[in-house]
């Protein structure tokens, strides 16, 4: 097997065998996509790629700093909500409009691009930009969805949008939790499994009906091209549960100088959305013992209603352990902050942890102190908690999250799940035993922490050392450079 050096550079022999490659990445606002596109940039650049990132002016205005690096340039477009989506816009219009502009800018790029004689090769997409496959083919370059999601749940998406939705409707019971579903290559799915777009009680009808656009794309290509974000020891029945499909697994998509890389792009190719007061959190975790901190987090996205908010405040008081939780500005979100949102108890909070608008998450995750993330489960977060073997309370709000809850819990277990009561609740009592299991050091808790290791290990084998990300990097891009020699 090729050493990591070694295969970098038959990867940058291989690319520049063709003239420059150039690829376009197209994203969503969103920092869950964002995480791990620029993630991918970096890996394309490292083996001479030349990247150009689109995303939209609203989100590039709120990235915090992102020091460009060589090979890398972004370029913004106006969706005409520059100052993102806000409370009462209306979002099919935001989406529609997102399309529109979003498929002028990208035309417009392409043209520009051919006549400065840098043309586009190829283009990459990530979730909900299926549309850019439409200006690709208008203009003859192949495409690539980037899966950010993972790679069970874009089976499940599969299965469902191909002759599976009567027995999803018939089987996924938000009333009666019970009853599970099968589907091929997959463990037993209960309805509070399954990703929540498919389940009876959705109401983003406007989610369904782009990921069911996402499959009709891919099912009218010949070859399509799908890159996940995940590892091959980690979903590998997944990754090859869909015949039709060759799903080329790419990641972990996590920076990588917490992999013990010397890898400079890795400081620079990070942004964040959200602003954080300061980062003193980091000298308040050098102050705490191994492994004794709770980091709790539930992504950029989920907003908890305040009785939820409350149970877990009470739950952390209660379990008298060191903690640092993100609790977002409501008003970063857009969100007017209403007395009502702001937290109770903070005094008795703050005697025993942080209580922070953000953080730098992977800095965190990795720090000695920590010893259990109670988190969403979003999916970078979890890759994330993964790599820097940290054990997890699996705490999922929507989308993907269930399924991912239930891979960690019953297939991974690197973690255990939180149950909510009848309202949909997690009560306080609840948060506090499963912190118990995954800190203590009874069987369970000893078990968790094993497989943690074992995951980390395989997490780590996957990035580095001629792992699947570069095996499979080298087979992608080399497959982009025959078709454009043909
Ligand atoms: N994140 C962060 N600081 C925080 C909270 C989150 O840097 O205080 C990052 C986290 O590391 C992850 C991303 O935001 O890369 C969130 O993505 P994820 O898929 O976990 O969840 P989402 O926000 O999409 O629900």
């Amino acid at each position: 097997m090729l050493v990591k050096k070694d295969q970098v550079n038959y990867l940058r022999a291989a690319v520049t065998t063709m003239s420059q490659p150039h690829f376009l990445l197209v994203t969503f606002p969103a920092q869950g996509h964002i995480n791990p596109t620029l993630q991918f940039s970096k890996h394309l650049i490292r083996i001479g790629v030349r990247v150009t990132f689109i995303t939209c002016i609203s989100a590039r205005r709120r990235m915090s700093k992102v020091h460009t690096a060589q090979g890398l340039t972004f370029l913004p477009f106006s969706h005409g909500y520059n100052d993102g989506f806000q409370p009462g816009d209306d979002i099919d219009h935001y989406l529609s409009e997102f399309r529109r502009r979003g498929k002028e800018a990208i035309s417009e790029f392409i043209t520009s691009s051919e006549n400065e004689g840098k043309p586009v090769t190829c283009i990459v997409y990530t979730l909900f930009i299926h549309w850019a496959s439409e200006v690709a083919h208008k203009h003859h370059i192949p495409t690539a969805l980037l899966w950010i999601q993972p790679a069970t749940v874009f089976d499940i998406y599969y299965f469902y949008f191909n002759g599976y939705e009567t027995t999803f409707k018939a089987q996924s019971d938000e009333a009666n939790p019970q009853r599970s579903i099968k589907l091929p290559g997959r463990p037993l799915l209960a309805t509070r499994d399954l990703p929540s777009f498919l389940t009876a009680l959705n109401v983003y009808r406007w989610a369904l009906s782009l990921f069911q656009e996402q499959m009709d794309v891919l099912a009218n290509e010949s070859n399509p091209k799908i890159l996940v974000n995940t590892f091959d020891a980690l979903e590998h029945e997944a990754l090859n549960a869909i015949g039709n499909f060759n799903m080329l697994c790419i990641g972990p998509l996590i920076p990588f100088p917490f992999l013990n890389s010397n890898d400079s792009l890795d400081n620079s190719l990070r942004t964040d959305l959200f602003q954080s007061d300061s980062k003193d959190y980091l000298q308040w975790l050098d102050s705490k013992p191994k492994s004794a901190v709770v980091y709790v987090s539930f992504g950029s996205i989920a907003v908890l209603t305040k009785q939820q908010v409350e149970e877990i405040a009470r739950a952390l008081i209660s379990s008298r352990r060191p903690f640092l939780w993100v609790v977002r500005n409501r008003k970063d979100g857009g969100y007017e902050e209403k007395e009502e949102d702001k937290l109770t108890f903070r005094e008795e909070l703050e005697h025993f942890g942080r209580v922070v608008p953000w953080c730098s998450q992977v800095e965190v995750l990795f720090h000695p102190s920590l010893g259990c993330f109670v988190t969403h489960c979003g999916w970078n977060s979890t890759l994330e908690s993964m790599v820097a073997g940290v054990p997890v309370v699996a705490f999922p709000q929507w989308s993907d999250q269930g399924t991912t809850a239930k891979l960690i819990e019953d297939v991974w277990g690197n973690g255990v799940r939180v149950s909510a009561n009848e309202e949909g609740m997690v009560e306080r009592d609840e948060i506090v035993r499963c912190l118990d299991l995954v800190m203590g050091d009874d069987e369970k808790g000893m078990e968790v922490k094993k497989n943690v290791e074992k995951w980390k290990g395989l997490a780590s084998e996957a990035a580095m050392e001629g792992g699947f990300m570069d095996m499979n990097l080298k087979t992608f891009v080399d497959d982009i450079a025959e078709g454009c020699r043909m």
